[in-house]
């Protein structure tokens, strides 16, 4: 007899800190929501799409959103949004940290492009309350230069060649508990919880900057 395959499934990767670690900025019961069951919703759903094609568990997440084309055409939609959930979650929960101060690479490379950090923050928020509907903004590099862009629903950058390295959720279910349609306040208070660390270790990565 054949033997089944064996895959392993998507798990949802834990919060690095505590639910009420943002706080005032994000409050604790939205980050629990959110990761708990917003997040873990995705994870499931991204599980169920790809028992139907259990091959693709070994291919990564960023490979098969970097080209959607190949996806099979009948969980398509699913990987893209759920998997597309997964991916930005991921990247979302480890960019937010308290009490992180700008670091030297991103800091030279944020005033080399938008003149100052005021500059970009202020540029940020504009495309992130520009966001029309459900979505993300982003910071990414493209073709290694950087660029603020927003994506629709659960679609990630990585579909367009783009690598991000910072981005804010600016869905309802990330901030509506705290600041209801308040999303600018939400968008302002966010620039205090960004984990410039980790953007900053990204985008070193990235551009091979020892
Ligand atoms: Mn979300």
């Amino acid at each position: 007899m054949e033997k089944p395959t064996i895959f392993k499934k998507y798990e949802l990767e834990k919060l690095e800190y505590n639910y009420d670690a943002l706080e005032p900025y994000m409050d604790a019961e939205t980050v629990k929501i959110h990761h708990d069951k917003h997040h873990q919703t995705y994870v499931d759903n991204l599980n169920l799409a790809l028992e139907k094609h259990p091959e693709l568990f070994k291919i990564s997440l960023e490979k098969l959103l970097s080209n959607t084309n190949k996806i099979p055409e009948d969980i398509r939609a699913q990987v893209i949004n759920h998997g597309g959930g997964v991916i930005n979650h991921n990247l979302f929960w480890k960019i937010l940290k308290p009490n992180t101060k700008i670091q030297k690479d991103i800091s030279l490379g944020i005033n080399q492009k938008f003149s100052s950090l005021e500059k970009f923050k202020e540029e940020f928020k504009k495309t992130a309350l520009s966001q029309f509907g459900s979505g993300w903004a982003w910071l990414v590099l493209n073709k290694g230069e950087l660029e603020i862009t927003k994506t629709s629903n659960q679609n990630t950058p990585i579909s367009e060649g783009k690598i991000p390295i910072l981005t804010i959720d600016v869905w309802e279910h990330s901030y509506y508990l705290k600041y209801q349609n308040r999303r600018a306040e939400y968008i302002d208070n966010f620039f205090n919880i960004i984990n410039w660390e980790e953007v900053n270790k990204r985008y070193k990565e990235i551009k091979k900057i020892k």
